[in-house]
């Protein structure tokens, strides 16, 4: 049974990333890969928001901004880290600031690793965030 009722709203946060992976991410939204037609929708709003987008690492700066941002998405909800970055701290993990990858500071359910990470791939992470969501939903339903 599908369990979603409805199109699933994304919210995109830079962590401490170089912009590439955003690029990407902004590249999903072009006509060339066009999420829209999935009816996968960018929100500007946590509390709209079934899935996190968190690209860069995660710092002594943004680390409570990245925990509210989750705390303020309804459940259920997802988080998928882009880029090697926001999956393990990548090349900035030795600086003096970065705490590591965005699971230091949140749950993540979907890595999706490269340098930068591709669009096709952030949309695989994303189809596989939304079964995971199915999945969560479906256990509450029961
Ligand atoms: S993974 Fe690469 S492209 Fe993405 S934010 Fe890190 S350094 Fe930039």
């Amino acid at each position: 049974m599908n369990y979603i009722q409805k199109s699933p709203w994304i919210l995109h946060y830079d962590g401490s990333s170089c912009n590439g992976c955003d690029i990407e991410v902004l590249a999903c939204l072009t006509p060339i890969y066009d999420v829209e037609r999935f009816g996968i929708i960018n929100t500007g709003n946590p509390k709209h928001a079934d899935i996190l987008l968190i690209t860069g690492a995660v710092n002594e700066q943004n680390i409570n901004v990245v925990k509210q941002l989750y705390d303020q998405m309804p459940n259920p909800k997802m988080v998928v880290a882009i880029g090697i970055c926001a999956c393990s701290g990548g090349i900035f993990s030795e600086c003096y600031n970065v705490i590591g990858g965005v699971d230091k500071a949140i749950p993540v359910d979907v890595y999706v690793p490269g340098c930068a990470a591709r669009p096709e791939s952030i949309i695989s992470g994303v189809v596989k965030a939304l079964g995971l969501l199915e999945e969560k939903i479906a256990k509450k339903a029961s």
